[in-house]
């Protein structure tokens, strides 16, 4: 067992995606204290570990917004009243105690008075290059790695970036000038990245500033000492191979979802999602869902969705702590908790 941290929370959630984003919002609006727990090393889920650099033409009010710029204001909307942010902690297991949930993390152990399991579509791990030679020189001192954390680790290398979206792209641009030598390779000759990036990626390898190759695929990754020294690539209309002497590998392949330990808890699941109530409950008592992760008759998997959601689950939540707090909590325009001095709060 890890660490127990004894700063119980009335509700903890599971996902710092735009869901669990707007249920931590909308807890500080109804005043219950609240913690965030995300696997990822940021908060925004899908829409900054998948398609940051997308624009959004759905979402209320917004006719069209970068998906990171929604991911800032959501972060900057669900973080106002200070709930507790822990990030790169998996939840792996839930626990119903006495009078309260046990979350075990790989960071500890969280305890809460209720929970609400935002997390999209589970665990969203990289996809790794399975070719021979990655698994023994994967992680940051072997050279092979799924992601850019601080671009100044990549100072003066050979770095070799795999993959044609988004993130792809823009590291491609990212790492010029830090970078000693800069190549990209992709297995079809189309990106499917923001057409600028592409516009100008594609200038600046004609401008002699990184190399581009399509359509070619890693076929293995080799080195000294657990470090890389080289890749071989091959072209994958002809088969004909090249040697490219890198120190970096960087797979950009986006993520591979996968519900993980979620499935584990003893919820009601339906096609890999929780069956949840019209009032957002799951069968676990004190466990609420919403957004992505959630099924229902007339689900649809949209950011917009995940919002009422995420008010129906809290504000149910917020009534199953304190039996005399109204479900309803009025409208933002009445409340104390912005400055308004109409109507109530509770
Ligand atoms: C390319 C693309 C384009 C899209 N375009 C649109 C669009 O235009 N409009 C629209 O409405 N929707 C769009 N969507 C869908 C939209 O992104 C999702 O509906 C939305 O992200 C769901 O939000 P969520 O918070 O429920 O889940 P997610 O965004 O998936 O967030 C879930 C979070 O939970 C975390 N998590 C999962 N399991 C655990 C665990 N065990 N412990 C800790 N953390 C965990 C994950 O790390 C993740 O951060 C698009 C999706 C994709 C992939």
């Amino acid at each position: 067992m890890g660490d127990v941290n004894q700063d119980i929370k009335d509700v903890t959630i599971i996902g710092g995606g735009p869901t669990g984003l707007f249920a931590a919002f909308y807890a500080g609006l109804r005043g219950v204290s609240c913690r965030v727990v995300d696997a990822l090393p940021e908060l925004g889920g899908q829409l900054m570990a998948l398609y940051p650099e997308k624009y959004i033409y759905d979402v209320g009010g917004l006719p069209k917004i970068l998906a990171k710029d929604l991911a800032k204001n959501m972060i900057e909307q669900g973080t106002q009243f200070g709930p507790d942010i822990v990030l790169e902690a998996e939840v792996q297991q839930l626990v119903s105690e006495e009078d309260h949930i046990r979350l075990v993390t790989g960071r500890g152990e969280f305890l809460s008075r209720t929970v609400i399991i935002t997390a999209g579509k589970g665990a969203l791990n990289p996809r790794i290059l399975e070719c021979p030679g990655w698994d023994a020189h994967a992680g940051e001192r072997g050279g092979a790695v799924t992601h850019v954390r601080r671009p100044e680790d990549f100072r003066d290398k050979r770095v070799l970036l795999v993959g044609g979206g988004d993130s792809a792209v823009d590291w491609a641009l990212g790492l010029q000038g830090i970078a000693r030598e800069l190549t990209l390779i992709h297995r079809r000759d189309q990106f499917r990245a923001h057409r600028a990036s592409v516009v100008q990626m594609r200038e600046d390898a004609a401008a002699g500033k990184l190399t581009i190759l399509t359509p070619y695929e890693v076929r293995n990754i080799h080195g000294d000492n657990d470090c890389v020294t080289g890749a071989v690539i091959f072209e994958n209309a002809t088969g004909e191979e090249r040697h490219l002497e890198v120190d970096v590998v960087v797979a950009l392949l986006g993520f591979k979802p996968d519900l993980g330990p979620v499935g584990q808890w003893g919820l009601e699941l339906q096609r890999n999602s929780i069956r949840v109530s019209p009032l957002m409950e799951t069968n676990i008592v004190g466990v609420y869902a919403a957004g992505d992760i959630t099924h229902h008759d007339g689900k649809l998997e949209l950011i917009a969705t995940g919002y009422g959601e995420a008010a129906v689950a809290v504000n149910n939540a917020v009534h199953y702590l304190n039996p005399k707090a109204r479900v309803n909590p009025g409208h933002s325009t009445n409340l104390k908790v912005f400055g308004q001095d109409e109507g109530e709060d509770s």
